[in-house]
């Protein structure tokens, strides 16, 4: 366990504007940072899920190598969110593909030799009132969200 704590979080979210502010003050609140270094790019879940844009996902584990090596980032939001242009799916699916973007986001921190750090990922949903719900994986591994209830001026 480490005794210091990191400045910075982590949060790979799609590049939609309404929506990344949200994802920013969640994990302020969550994790106590002061910044939150945004990975984005237009649809990055479904990116991240399918695992077959090669370009686009070196870029992506260059951005999470930055925020992690450089910034001591200790926490790690993957969020999707309501009405993507990139990644229309209905929200059972975008909770699905949030499984599978972790999966692959881990994948990239063990080939980055950072496997051994103690990373907590946060999944996140950010509905159609712009309120983030935190996605937990069920037993059946069947995807469901929470509203987070957070102080938002924090
Ligand atoms: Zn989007």
């Amino acid at each position: 366990m480490e005794d210091w704590k990191s400045r910075y979080a982590t949060a790979i979210i799609c590049m939609d504007g309404a929506f990344t502010g949200g994802v920013r003050k969640i994990m302020k609140a969550i994790h106590g940072v002061l910044y939150v270094d945004i990975i984005s790019q237009p649809g990055i879940v479904k990116v991240l899920a399918e695992n077959i844009n090669f370009p686009k996902l070196e870029l992506i584990k260059e951005m999470i190598e930055i925020s992690v090596v450089g910034h001591s980032s200790r926490a790690i939001a993957i969020a999707a969110h309501h009405n993507c242009l990139k990644n229309p799916a209905p929200k059972e699916k975008q909770l699905k593909q949030l499984r599978w973007a972790m999966e692959n986001v881990k994948k990239m921190i063990d080939n980055l030799n950072l496997g051994h750090l103690d990373i907590k990922y946060t999944l996140l949903w950010i509905n159609e009132r712009g309120l983030p719900e935190e996605v937990h994986i069920s037993t059946n591994r069947c995807p469901f969200s929470r509203e987070l209830v957070f102080n938002a001026t924090t």
